[in-house]
């Protein structure tokens, strides 16, 4: 094997370990939403810190991640600025907020409040996968994720990353502009195929501390029209609050520190209305899963699944033209295999088979020749491609290249 070749295989394995991991993680994490805006200086971060902490009020086990990259705002508006989280076993602790609330912020893992990064696509990418995966989040009912504005590479990178997020929650300020950007927050999250939770807008009006009568200093009501426009649920409006803005300065969370306001009741009743629509949904598929009875089981840590494509048991060179594909889990800290099956495919056709291998968890297929597009098929669907194996049993094909030991010749199909 080539210096090269041994490089990609390396690289191959990490990235399978990695996504293992990943998935461990993810699924210790019931439901995960992520809260999202048209643009910033709406309230985004306010409302995920509060929405964070009602539903930790509210009894469940929550976890708050701010992945806003230029200005992470979170440590401040929870009185969190100076403290760095910690490191035990390898993996990076969070901060618990009031006992209550499992906190991680990249401004809690910078050096010095003032440190400026620059933060490159691929960097955040990576920034943001180990900030699920490294964490010790634990057993979470709730993951509130603080998503930078708009509809860029960061917000997408994270629906990306929680593979099947629960949904978005999309923060709106009542006036017209603020709605057309929201819009197109719902658009983002229809064309990633990403239920909206419900749509909350807020500042919207204000309520007199001396009269207590509401002013509609925006056009009240945008959010909500907007909703009911775009078929999505309205989950609430928040009024501009003094305390919000003094509590964010002197780092007191408002539904904490003032949880007997009209507007902390506001939260709780949003939060409310979360759990029961999420809650709900997650029963109803429970019983449609058990009636399935298609429950997988979780793969253990370093447990790497193969697939390779056979005929009479042997490798079949063609991987379009096999009868059966070996299926053979491999630990990769023993580098042994812990089980092996034959699986028969669904009849191919283009796109099939990707989809099939996916749904059977499998990590990387070992082939003889595959054609480009074939190769870009797998990718998308999460399945790393070796090609140029040239002879064997799948076993020792599969053992030979988890210890770097597998010739690999040309690859046989190239269209
Ligand atoms: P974003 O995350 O969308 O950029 P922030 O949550 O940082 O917005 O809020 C921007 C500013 O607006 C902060 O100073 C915050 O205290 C203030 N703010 C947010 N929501 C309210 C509200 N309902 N009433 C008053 N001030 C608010």
């Amino acid at each position: 094997m080539s210096k090269e070749e041994e490089k990609q295989r390396r690289q191959t394995l990490d990235q399978v370990l990695e996504d293992v991991q990943l998935d461990q993680q993810l699924a210790e994490i019931k439901h995960k939403i992520i809260v999202l805006s048209g643009k910033g200086g709406v309230g985004k971060s306010t409302v995920s810190a509060n929405l964070a902490l009602s539903l930790a009020l509210a009894g469940k086990e929550v976890g708050l991640l701010d992945i806003d990259f230029h200005g992470p705002s979170i440590p401040k508006l929870m009185g969190l600025e100076g403290k760095r989280a910690g490191i035990e076993a390898d993996r990076i602790v969070p901060i618990t907020f009031a006992g209550k609330l499992k906190v991680m912020s990249l401004g809690l893992l910078l050096q010095g409040e003032d440190d400026a990064v620059i933060w490159r696509g691929p960097m955040k990418m990576g920034a943001i996968k180990q900030l699920i995966k490294d964490v010790a989040w634990g057993r979470l009912d709730y993951l509130i994720v603080d998503s930078p504005p708009g509809t860029g590479d960061e917000p997408l990178s994270i629906v990306q990353l929680l593979k099947n997020p629960t949904g978005a929650v999309v923060v709106t300020q009542p006036q017209d502009l603020s709605t057309a950007d929201v819009r197109r927050s719902i658009v983002f999250c229809r064309q990633l195929k990403l239920p909206v939770l419900g749509v909350i807008e807020n500042m919207s009006g204000f309520v007199c501390p001396k009269c207590g009568e509401t002013v509609d200093i925006f056009k009240s009501g945008g959010g909500e029209s907007m909703a009911e426009k775009m078929n999505v649920p309205f989950l609430g409006r928040i009024p501009i609050e003094p305390a919000i803005v003094a509590g964010g300065d002197s780092g007191e969370p408002f539904v904490y520190f003032r949880g007997k306001s009209e507007t902390a009741i506001k939260f709780t009743q949003m939060a409310e209305k979360l759990i029961h629509s999420i809650e709900d949904k997650a029963d109803d598929d429970d019983k449609e899963a058990d009636s399935k009875k298609e429950e997988k089981e979780p793969m253990a840590e370093s447990v790497c699944r193969y697939a390779v494509p056979t005929a009479n048991g042997e490798l079949c060179l063609h991987f379009g033209h096999c009868d059966q594909f070996a299926i053979i889990d491999v630990d990769l800290n023993t580098k042994q295999v812990v089980q092996s099956q034959l699986q028969t495919p669904p009849p191919h056709e283009p796109g099939v088979l990707p989809k099939w291998l996916h749904s059977q968890n499998v990590h990387i297929i070992l082939a003889g020749g595959m054609g480009q597009r074939a190769q870009s098929l797998f990718t998308q669907n999460g399945i790393q491609v070796v090609v140029g194996a040239t002879a064997g049993k799948p076993e020792d094909i599969v053992l030979a290249h988890v210890r770097g030991a597998l010739a690999t010749g040309e690859n046989i199909c190239d269209h």
